[in-house]
């Protein structure tokens, strides 16, 4: 313990999380695996997800998130049993090339055919860690996936949250796989959950929409996302956007700079931090009780700078040209 460490009783105090955020219960092990549709199935450990068709020529798999880690041959070896299938995972497909979604791929061996984008590959073999191989199987617009009578179709349609995000449809189990986008039930984590490009996050979930599905597999959390899931997150984020223009066109920044004069940046943070904390404090106390964690006020915040950053950068409202 150091002395920066709280005691329990210093930290701050939320909202109960809205029972409709939790999915079903863990077993012993720390996992549930469940049925999406038909021969395609979900595994969590309450917080990540994964997916995985159990087909009579083999198991594919959707990422190996290592939370989830040897859990995933369990969850396999469950089912392929009260299946009556064989339990050999012949096919990985990675959703992107982040670790905490695909670092229990090596415990698959090297005998498997590994699929992702092309800038998958490339940012795999950049980073170089043994526990995720990088992908043979690339693809550029669009991949079908074809194993066991099954078909997935595999498509990229531009960077959101990393650079090399794909869209999983299983057209023929009614279930759509987008990773780290929408948390159901949830807001998302720090800055847009992490992410890279903020019109492309923002744009991702109407991509979703056009396609057909029941399912949802976003691969955080403890259950599957609804059409309902994506309009709710849609709206959050859609009032951040309206509240962060708001938030941009009534804070004054005369005090900031005036204040600090020469130091510019202490007018700029000043300034910032201001239109962040305006912008973000009419929906944070909207989706308080209504989106699980929406009053950690890191996340929304953050979320809100984020977006409010892409508006000046992206979309350059705001920019002035020196007369
Ligand atoms: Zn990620």
């Amino acid at each position: 313990m150091t002395s920066s460490s709280p005691s329990e009783n210093d930290l701050p105090d939320y909202v109960p999380v809205p029972e409709a955020a939790f999915g079903p219960a863990l077993n012993e092990q720390g996992y549930f695996v469940g049925r999406v549709e038909r021969n395609l199935f979900w595994v969590t450990d309450g917080t990540y997800q994964s997916a995985f068709l159990a087909t009579p020529d083999g198991v594919v798999l959707f990422d190996a998130p290592p939370t989830i880690g040897h859990n995933l041959r369990r969850a396999v070896d469950e089912v392929a049993a009260a299946e009556g299938i064989g339990n050999t995972v012949t096919h990985l497909v990675y959703s992107h090339h982040h670790a905490d979604h695909a670092g229990a791929a090596n415990l698959f061996g090297d005998d498997i055919v590994r699929i992702g984008h092309t800038e998958t590959r490339r940012l795999l073999l950049r980073d170089n860690d043994a526990t995720r191989p990088a992908p043979e199987v690339t693809f550029e617009d669009r991949y079908t996936l074809q194993v066991g009578g099954e078909r997935v179709e595999l498509a990229y349609h531009g960077p959101n949250h990393s650079p090399d995000n794909i869209y999983l449809h299983f057209p023929d189990h009614d279930a759509l796989m987008l990773i780290d986008v929408v948390n159901a039930g949830w807001v998302p984590i720090y800055n847009l959950n992490l992410s890279e490009d903020v019109p492309g996050y923002i744009g991702a979930p109407d991509q979703a929409m056009d396609y057909p599905w029941k399912h949802f597999i976003g691969g955080h959390l403890g259950r599957l996302g609804t059409r309902d899931d994506l309009v709710l997150h849609q709206q959050y984020i859609a009032d951040i956007v309206d509240s962060a223009h708001a938030a941009l066109a009534s804070v004054d920044p005369t005090p900031y700079f005036s204040k600090y004069g020469a130091n510019a940046w202490a007018g700029v943070g000043g300034y910032l931090d201001a239109v962040t904390a305006e912008a973000a404090a009419p929906v944070i106390a909207k989706y308080t009780g209504v989106l699980a964690a929406a009053d950690v006020p890191a996340f929304t915040t953050s979320t809100t700078f984020s977006i409010l950053q892409s508006i000046r950068l992206d979309l350059g409202t705001g920019s002035q040209v020196h007369p």
